[in-house]
């Protein structure tokens, strides 16, 4: 029999601000009572999966274990302890990065580093000029995400860890190495933990997102599944903009629960590209530029470029 599993994006898909999606309980609750593998994927490293758990918790769902979170700052640990044993860093990032490099043993250098890791962070003026000494000295640059910005509110967003290291790459004329969703390491290390949870293989694994550059791009250049739901950032009027296209648009993952619980396919629209749903008219031109803009805005180039 396929064992199916699910990696699930959490803002825009669970919650948006401090709300739940209608439906995201039950949704929870039928992936717990079918015993369906799940894990919460979040390119956010400000927060540990301790602080995630509660997070929902105080949202109302209650009890995940925190097994079933993972974060940009643990693909980014799990990713140095791969590649460069032993190394150290300097950290620009709140507790969830902190815990994670921590959590594997990877020391802090503020002297002679092997890497400056930008997270999630309200950087001060003082530590970025000192991750830019680092950089001169000749630390890598690694961020864990490439997000510009974060949502914050319905009108609000913050600047996110893309915009930190764009500052240093600008500072240091060097170009950082981004983890994190659309990242393929970040799914090669989230299908595993997957399989870790399922107590074995899990045959076909089915990315939830609300962000096409992030969740769908990844899913779709790592082989696997990809739903994509309108409770977030993208509306469908904006999907043929992608080259990629997501395996099935749901409204939101209220769709999926009497599916999990019967096993029968909902009968809900599946993508445009790939089903006979109307969307109007295709727009022509432009695709991989509004594509490769999102996340590689032109910058100047500094003056100091090695
Ligand atoms: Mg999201």
């Amino acid at each position: 029999m396929n064992k199916l599993g699910y990696l699930i994006d959490m803002d825009g898909v669970i919650y948006r601000e401090n709300h739940l999606i209608p439906g995201a309980v039950e949704f929870v609750d039928a992936l717990r009572a079918m015993g369906v593998p799940y894990l919460f994927l979040t390119n956010n490293s400000a927060p540990t999966p301790e602080d995630l758990s509660v997070r929902l918790n105080h949202l109302g769902i209650l009890g995940i274990s925190p097994k079933h979170f993972y974060t940009s700052a643990m693909n980014t640990a799990d990713f140095l302890v791969e590649t460069h044993p032993g190394c150290t860093v300097f950290l620009i990032g709140e507790g969830g990065l902190q815990t994670a490099l921590h959590d594997r043993r990877i020391a802090n250098d503020g002297i002679r580093p092997s890497y400056v890791v930008v997270g999630e962070a309200s950087a001060s003026m003082e530590r970025l000029a000192k991750a830019h000494e680092c950089l001169e000295r000749g630390a890598r640059l690694l961020a864990t995400n490439p997000d510009n910005w974060c949502p914050v509110g319905a009108e609000r967003t913050r600047p996110g860890a893309g915009a930190t290291a764009a500052f240093l790459e600008a500072s240091s004329g060097r170009r950082a190495y981004y983890l994190g969703k659309p990242n393929g390491y970040m799914f090669h290390r989230a299908r595993q933990r997957l399989h870790d949870l399922a107590h074995g293989p899990v045959d076909r694994v089915i990315m939830i997102g609300d962000t096409m550059e992030t969740d769908i791009r990844g899913a779709v250049e790592a082989g696997l599944g990809s739903y994509l739901v309108l409770t977030g950032s993208t509306q469908m009027e904006n999907l043929s903009d992608y080259v990629y296209q997501p395996t099935r648009v749901l409204q939101s993952v209220a769709d999926l629960t009497s599916e999990i619980l019967t096993g029968r396919p909902s009968d809900r629209l599946d993508s445009p590209v790939f089903g006979d749903s109307d969307v109007g008219p295709t727009r022509s031109g432009h695709r991989h530029q509004t594509d490769v803009l999102a996340f590689h805005k032109p910058r100047p180039r500094p003056a100091m470029t090695k």
